[in-house]
Protein backbone atom coordinates (compact mmCIF):
# COMPACT_ATOMS: atom_id res chain seq x y z
CA UNK A 1 0.00 0.00 0.00
CA UNK A 2 1.27 3.18 -1.16
CA UNK A 3 1.06 6.48 0.53
CA UNK A 4 -1.66 7.18 -1.51
CA UNK A 5 -3.71 4.53 -0.73
CA UNK A 6 -3.76 5.38 2.84
CA UNK A 7 -5.48 8.75 2.11
CA UNK A 8 -8.91 7.74 0.72
CA UNK A 9 -9.56 5.53 4.31
CA UNK A 10 -7.85 8.32 6.47
CA UNK A 11 -10.10 10.63 4.78
CA UNK A 12 -13.38 8.49 5.62
CA UNK A 13 -12.56 8.40 9.16
CA UNK A 14 -11.74 12.15 9.64
CA UNK A 15 -15.10 13.00 8.01
CA UNK A 16 -17.37 10.52 9.93
CA UNK A 17 -15.54 11.67 12.91
CA UNK A 18 -16.42 15.42 11.54
CA UNK A 19 -19.74 14.50 11.21
CA UNK A 20 -19.97 12.48 14.63
CA UNK A 21 -18.80 15.38 16.63
CA UNK A 22 -21.54 18.06 14.76
CA UNK A 23 -24.91 17.00 15.49
CA UNK A 24 -25.47 18.44 18.31
CA UNK A 25 -25.23 22.14 16.74
CA UNK A 26 -27.14 21.55 13.54
CA UNK A 27 -29.91 18.94 15.19
CA UNK A 28 -30.70 22.22 17.32
CA UNK A 29 -31.34 24.88 15.03
CA UNK A 30 -34.24 22.80 12.86
CA UNK A 31 -37.67 21.47 14.07
CA UNK A 32 -37.14 18.38 15.76
CA UNK A 33 -39.09 15.86 13.48
CA UNK A 34 -36.94 17.28 10.51
CA UNK A 35 -33.94 16.77 12.61
CA UNK A 36 -34.22 13.16 14.23
CA UNK A 37 -35.18 11.71 10.85
CA UNK A 38 -32.54 13.23 8.64
CA UNK A 39 -29.73 12.87 11.55
CA UNK A 40 -31.06 9.22 11.15
CA UNK A 41 -30.82 8.78 7.61
CA UNK A 42 -27.07 10.50 7.33
CA UNK A 43 -25.91 8.51 10.05
CA UNK A 44 -26.87 5.69 8.60
CA UNK A 45 -25.52 6.92 5.29
CA UNK A 46 -22.42 7.68 7.22
CA UNK A 47 -21.83 4.27 9.14
CA UNK A 48 -22.61 2.24 5.39
CA UNK A 49 -19.81 4.12 3.97
CA UNK A 50 -17.45 3.65 6.53
CA UNK A 51 -18.23 -0.32 7.35
CA UNK A 52 -17.88 -0.83 2.79
CA UNK A 53 -14.73 0.91 3.12
CA UNK A 54 -13.34 -0.99 5.87
CA UNK A 55 -14.81 -4.44 4.42
CA UNK A 56 -13.39 -2.90 1.11
CA UNK A 57 -9.79 -2.74 3.00
CA UNK A 58 -9.93 -6.00 4.72
CA UNK A 59 -10.61 -7.37 1.37
CA UNK A 60 -6.51 -9.24 0.71
CA UNK A 61 -7.27 -11.00 4.30
CA UNK A 62 -9.90 -13.30 2.73
CA UNK A 63 -8.88 -13.09 -0.89
CA UNK A 64 -6.00 -15.01 0.02
CA UNK A 65 -7.81 -17.87 1.32
CA UNK A 66 -7.77 -20.98 -0.96
CA UNK A 67 -11.43 -22.14 -0.57
CA UNK A 68 -12.42 -18.90 -1.43
CA UNK A 69 -10.63 -18.07 -4.32
CA UNK A 70 -11.65 -21.43 -5.92
CA UNK A 71 -15.08 -21.01 -5.10
CA UNK A 72 -14.84 -16.88 -6.39
CA UNK A 73 -12.63 -18.28 -9.26
CA UNK A 74 -9.72 -15.49 -8.66
CA UNK A 75 -6.37 -15.23 -8.67
CA UNK A 76 -5.26 -15.43 -4.65
CA UNK A 77 -1.62 -14.33 -5.21
CA UNK A 78 -3.37 -10.84 -6.61
CA UNK A 79 -4.24 -10.64 -2.79
CA UNK A 80 -1.17 -12.23 -1.61
CA UNK A 81 1.26 -9.65 -3.48
CA UNK A 82 0.31 -6.39 -1.01
CA UNK A 83 2.74 -4.57 0.72
CA UNK A 84 3.57 -5.33 4.57
CA UNK A 85 2.17 -1.86 5.31
CA UNK A 86 -0.77 -3.09 3.03
CA UNK A 87 -1.31 -5.86 5.37
CA UNK A 88 -1.57 -4.15 8.39
CA UNK A 89 -4.00 -1.74 6.89
CA UNK A 90 -5.64 -5.00 6.08
CA UNK A 91 -5.70 -6.59 9.48
CA UNK A 92 -6.59 -3.72 11.12
CA UNK A 93 -9.50 -3.07 9.02
CA UNK A 94 -10.41 -6.85 9.18
CA UNK A 95 -10.09 -6.54 13.49
CA UNK A 96 -12.14 -3.41 13.15
CA UNK A 97 -15.14 -5.02 11.40
CA UNK A 98 -14.84 -7.72 14.04
CA UNK A 99 -15.19 -5.25 16.82
CA UNK A 100 -18.03 -3.33 15.41
CA UNK A 101 -19.89 -6.12 14.31
CA UNK A 102 -19.94 -8.07 17.74
CA UNK A 103 -21.11 -4.39 19.26
CA UNK A 104 -23.59 -4.32 17.16
CA UNK A 105 -25.05 -8.33 17.75
CA UNK A 106 -24.35 -7.69 21.66
CA UNK A 107 -26.72 -4.11 21.25
CA UNK A 108 -29.18 -6.03 19.02
CA UNK A 109 -29.73 -8.89 22.05
CA UNK A 110 -29.97 -5.69 24.55
CA UNK A 111 -32.77 -4.01 22.94
CA UNK A 112 -34.93 -7.54 21.88
CA UNK A 113 -34.73 -8.29 25.76
CA UNK A 114 -35.99 -4.75 26.34
CA UNK A 115 -38.51 -5.11 24.23
CA UNK A 116 -39.43 -8.22 24.92
CA UNK A 117 -39.97 -6.77 28.80
CA UNK A 118 -41.97 -4.08 27.61
CA UNK A 119 -44.37 -6.68 25.82
CA UNK A 120 -44.30 -8.73 28.89
CA UNK A 121 -45.86 -5.52 30.77
CA UNK A 122 -48.36 -4.97 28.47
CA UNK A 123 -49.65 -8.41 27.78
CA UNK A 124 -49.38 -8.76 31.82
CA UNK A 125 -51.66 -5.36 32.29
CA UNK A 126 -53.96 -6.27 29.54
CA UNK A 127 -52.91 -3.39 27.70
CA UNK A 128 -53.57 -2.34 23.75
CA UNK A 129 -50.91 -0.19 21.40
CA UNK A 130 -51.82 3.43 22.87
CA UNK A 131 -53.59 2.64 25.92
CA UNK A 132 -53.19 4.74 29.29
CA UNK A 133 -52.09 2.50 32.64
CA UNK A 134 -52.55 4.75 35.57
CA UNK A 135 -50.51 2.94 38.43
CA UNK A 136 -50.67 3.64 42.13
CA UNK A 137 -47.60 5.76 42.77
CA UNK A 138 -47.34 8.92 44.85
CA UNK A 139 -44.23 9.75 42.84
CA UNK A 140 -44.65 11.54 39.40
CA UNK A 141 -43.56 9.91 36.04
CA UNK A 142 -45.41 9.61 32.82
CA UNK A 143 -43.55 7.18 30.01
CA UNK A 144 -44.09 6.01 26.90
CA UNK A 145 -43.12 2.22 26.38
CA UNK A 146 -41.90 0.30 22.95
CA UNK A 147 -44.80 -2.20 23.21
CA UNK A 148 -47.38 1.27 22.86
CA UNK A 149 -48.24 1.16 26.52
CA UNK A 150 -48.46 4.52 28.05
CA UNK A 151 -47.86 4.80 32.06
CA UNK A 152 -48.63 7.44 34.00
CA UNK A 153 -48.83 7.36 38.05
CA UNK A 154 -51.55 8.81 40.42
CA UNK A 155 -49.24 10.95 41.77
CA UNK A 156 -49.08 12.92 38.36
CA UNK A 157 -52.60 12.55 37.53
CA UNK A 158 -52.88 14.69 40.84
CA UNK A 159 -50.45 17.19 40.70
CA UNK A 160 -51.01 18.62 36.96
CA UNK A 161 -54.34 20.49 36.22
CA UNK A 162 -56.65 19.58 33.25
CA UNK A 163 -54.74 20.99 30.17
CA UNK A 164 -51.11 19.81 31.82
CA UNK A 165 -52.48 16.38 31.74
CA UNK A 166 -53.42 16.79 28.36
CA UNK A 167 -50.40 18.09 27.03
CA UNK A 168 -48.47 15.20 29.10
CA UNK A 169 -50.80 12.93 27.54
CA UNK A 170 -50.53 14.25 24.01
CA UNK A 171 -46.40 14.04 24.36
CA UNK A 172 -46.72 10.31 25.29
CA UNK A 173 -48.87 9.81 22.53
CA UNK A 174 -46.42 11.02 19.95
CA UNK A 175 -43.64 9.12 21.33
CA UNK A 176 -46.26 6.22 20.47
CA UNK A 177 -47.70 7.05 17.25
CA UNK A 178 -44.51 7.98 15.42
CA UNK A 179 -42.53 5.13 16.76
CA UNK A 180 -39.93 6.79 19.15
CA UNK A 181 -38.56 4.10 20.25
CA UNK A 182 -37.64 3.19 16.86
CA UNK A 183 -35.56 6.14 16.04
CA UNK A 184 -33.48 5.67 19.65
CA UNK A 185 -32.93 2.17 18.62
CA UNK A 186 -31.39 2.56 15.49
CA UNK A 187 -28.98 5.66 16.99
CA UNK A 188 -28.12 3.30 19.58
CA UNK A 189 -27.55 0.10 16.63
CA UNK A 190 -25.46 2.96 14.36
CA UNK A 191 -23.38 4.04 17.06
CA UNK A 192 -22.33 0.08 18.27
CA UNK A 193 -21.79 0.19 14.57
CA UNK A 194 -19.60 3.30 14.29
CA UNK A 195 -17.88 4.29 17.48
CA UNK A 196 -17.30 7.46 15.79
CA UNK A 197 -21.16 8.19 15.87
CA UNK A 198 -21.70 8.08 19.81
CA UNK A 199 -22.89 11.26 19.93
CA UNK A 200 -26.04 10.53 17.72
CA UNK A 201 -28.21 8.02 20.36
CA UNK A 202 -28.36 11.00 22.96
CA UNK A 203 -29.23 13.26 20.25
CA UNK A 204 -31.51 11.62 18.94
CA UNK A 205 -33.22 10.94 22.49
CA UNK A 206 -33.27 14.67 22.99
CA UNK A 207 -34.63 15.06 19.35
CA UNK A 208 -37.60 12.71 19.68
CA UNK A 209 -38.48 14.61 23.48
CA UNK A 210 -38.32 17.86 21.78
CA UNK A 211 -40.96 16.35 18.94
CA UNK A 212 -42.83 15.15 21.42
CA UNK A 213 -42.77 18.66 23.05
CA UNK A 214 -43.63 20.30 19.85
CA UNK A 215 -46.74 17.98 19.44
CA UNK A 216 -48.40 18.55 22.70
CA UNK A 217 -47.57 22.42 22.04
CA UNK A 218 -49.61 22.59 19.38
CA UNK A 219 -52.74 20.48 20.86
CA UNK A 220 -52.27 22.86 23.83
CA UNK A 221 -49.90 25.85 24.29
CA UNK A 222 -46.21 26.18 24.55
CA UNK A 223 -46.87 27.53 28.28
CA UNK A 224 -48.91 24.61 29.58
CA UNK A 225 -46.64 22.21 27.80
CA UNK A 226 -43.51 23.96 29.18
CA UNK A 227 -45.38 24.58 33.00
CA UNK A 228 -46.25 20.75 32.84
CA UNK A 229 -42.80 19.29 31.94
CA UNK A 230 -41.55 21.69 34.74
CA UNK A 231 -43.96 20.88 37.24
CA UNK A 232 -42.90 17.06 36.94
CA UNK A 233 -39.22 17.37 36.79
CA UNK A 234 -39.47 19.80 39.61
CA UNK A 235 -41.94 17.43 41.57
CA UNK A 236 -40.47 14.00 40.16
CA UNK A 237 -37.56 12.84 42.79
CA UNK A 238 -34.70 11.06 41.45
CA UNK A 239 -33.95 11.28 37.96
CA UNK A 240 -35.61 8.76 36.42
CA UNK A 241 -32.98 6.35 33.99
CA UNK A 242 -32.79 6.26 30.21
CA UNK A 243 -33.66 3.20 29.24
CA UNK A 244 -33.65 0.92 25.68
CA UNK A 245 -37.85 0.84 25.36
CA UNK A 246 -38.81 3.14 28.42
CA UNK A 247 -39.21 6.94 27.51
CA UNK A 248 -39.23 9.08 30.45
CA UNK A 249 -41.13 12.01 30.49
CA UNK A 250 -38.07 13.65 32.44
CA UNK A 251 -34.96 11.93 31.74
CA UNK A 252 -33.66 13.94 28.91
CA UNK A 253 -32.83 17.66 29.17
CA UNK A 254 -35.68 19.12 30.76
CA UNK A 255 -34.15 22.46 31.01
CA UNK A 256 -33.27 22.81 27.21
CA UNK A 257 -36.63 21.50 26.60
CA UNK A 258 -38.18 24.34 28.63
CA UNK A 259 -35.94 26.91 27.40
CA UNK A 260 -36.96 25.63 23.53
CA UNK A 261 -40.61 25.79 24.26
CA UNK A 262 -40.18 29.31 25.97
CA UNK A 263 -39.38 30.52 22.70
CA UNK A 264 -40.64 30.91 19.47
CA UNK A 265 -41.29 27.48 17.43
CA UNK A 266 -38.56 25.85 15.54
CA UNK A 267 -38.25 27.86 12.06
CA UNK A 268 -36.35 25.73 9.35
CA UNK A 269 -32.61 27.11 8.57
CA UNK A 270 -31.69 25.06 5.57
CA UNK A 271 -28.23 26.87 5.83
CA UNK A 272 -27.64 24.81 9.28
CA UNK A 273 -27.98 21.58 6.87
CA UNK A 274 -24.90 22.59 4.28
CA UNK A 275 -22.70 20.87 6.95
CA UNK A 276 -23.61 17.60 7.46
CA UNK A 277 -25.04 17.08 3.95
CA UNK A 278 -21.77 18.34 2.61
CA UNK A 279 -19.49 15.82 4.75
CA UNK A 280 -22.12 12.90 3.81
CA UNK A 281 -21.81 13.88 0.07
CA UNK A 282 -17.66 14.08 0.86
CA UNK A 283 -17.95 11.06 2.10
CA UNK A 284 -19.57 9.66 -0.53
CA UNK A 285 -16.89 10.74 -2.88
CA UNK A 286 -14.09 8.75 -0.85
CA UNK A 287 -16.32 5.82 -0.59
CA UNK A 288 -16.50 6.15 -4.31
CA UNK A 289 -12.34 6.28 -4.27
CA UNK A 290 -12.06 3.46 -2.60
CA UNK A 291 -14.83 0.82 -4.30
CA UNK A 292 -12.67 1.67 -7.67
CA UNK A 293 -9.35 0.71 -6.38
CA UNK A 294 -11.48 -2.53 -4.75
CA UNK A 295 -12.80 -3.44 -8.60
CA UNK A 296 -9.39 -2.89 -10.29
CA UNK A 297 -7.90 -5.28 -7.82
CA UNK A 298 -10.94 -7.72 -8.28
CA UNK A 299 -10.92 -7.06 -11.90
CA UNK A 300 -6.70 -7.94 -11.39
CA UNK A 301 -7.22 -11.16 -9.78
CA UNK A 302 -10.31 -12.19 -12.57
CA UNK A 303 -12.83 -12.25 -9.98
CA UNK A 304 -15.47 -11.04 -13.09
CA UNK A 305 -14.28 -13.65 -15.20
CA UNK A 306 -12.44 -13.06 -18.66
ZN1 LIG B 1 -41.08 11.96 26.28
Amino acid sequence: MTAGEWVAPALAVLLVAAFGVTVDGWTRHVHPALGARLLLATSALASAALLGTLAMLALPLVGQNDALADYARWSEAVFARSSSSGRVVALAAGVSLAVVIVRAAREIRGQQRATGTAESFRRAVGASRGEVVITADESLDAMALSSGVIVLTSGLVRALDASERRAVLTHERAHVSFGHHRYRQLGRLLAALNPLLSRVPNCLDYLTERWADEEAARATSRATTASALERTALLSAPKPPRARTAMHATAVAVELRVRALRAHPPALRWSRLLTPLLIVFALMLVTLMVSERTIDVLQLAGAFGD
